[in-house]
């Protein structure tokens, strides 16, 4: 994503694929302009949120037309880099592996998985969503510069091995779904996502601080 030289917080800057993918409906089913309840509820982020968001990229809104869709649009391609495609490898061709390397990314963003890594023999050589599994031996020789993330769904008690070697590879951003708290160098992006967490919160949220 090109919002270095933007300079917006981080906290919007998660926020914008949210907001790309929603546009980019609205303009195919050619609304040219949203008001930030519209899109507050679609996506589920507060108004007050989404002006200030927006405000940091110039987008201003105007009182009773809201936003230029195609403005927006125009942006959001520029920042979140859509014409460049960003290539990942996934490591651990298991249940959550294989869900992944089944679902088509390059759908909705511009990501896509190029290569997975297992070391169960009768996953390598195979090809799982038309990507193809090599053994985790060869991870070195196939991890070429232009793959910049990798997605970990292998167990956690592998995962910083495997971590450093990546780093050693060159790689850029790791999303990590082990439970494994991993340790990287400071200019590797690192997110964890834990799923068994993630569902633990919503339902302790459920039970304390009901919907009204
Ligand atoms: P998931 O947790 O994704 O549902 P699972 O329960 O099928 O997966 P896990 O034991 O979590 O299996 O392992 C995930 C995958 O990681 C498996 O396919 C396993 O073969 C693979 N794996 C295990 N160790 C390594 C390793 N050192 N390098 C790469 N892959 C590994």
């Amino acid at each position: 994503m090109n919002t270095e030289q933007l300079k917006i917080p981080q906290a919007t800057a998660k926020r914008l694929p949210l907001y790309y993918r929603f546009l980019k409906n609205l303009h195919a089913s050619g609304k040219q302009r949203v008001s930030s309840a519209e899109l507050s509820e679609a996506v589920k982020v507060d108004s007050a949120t989404i002006r200030r968001d927006f405000s940091y990229f110039g987008a201003l809104g105007k009182k009773g037309y809201g936003y230029n869709v195609n403005y927006l649009l125009t942006f959001f391609r520029k920042t979140l880099d859509q014409d460049e495609v960003t290539k990942v490898a996934l490591i651990g061709v298991g249940n959550l592996g294989t869900a992944f390397l089944n679902y088509n990314f390059i759908k909705n963003n511009n990501t896509k998985i190029e290569c997975a890594f297992d070391v169960i023999e009768d996953k390598v050589g195979t090809k799982v969503g038309d990507v193809p599994v090599y053994h985790l031996d060869q991870l070195e020789d196939y991890m070429s510069d232009d793959i910049s993330v990798a997605i970990l769904t292998v167990p956690a008690t592998v995962a910083q091995q495997i971590t450093d070697r990546l780093v050693n590879c060159g790689i850029k951003g790791i999303l990590n779904f082990t439970p494994a708290r991993l340790n990287v160098p400071d200019e590797i992006r690192l997110h964890h996502i834990d799923l068994a967490v993630e569902l633990q919160s919503l339902v302790y949220f459920l039970k304390n601080y009901p919907v009204e």
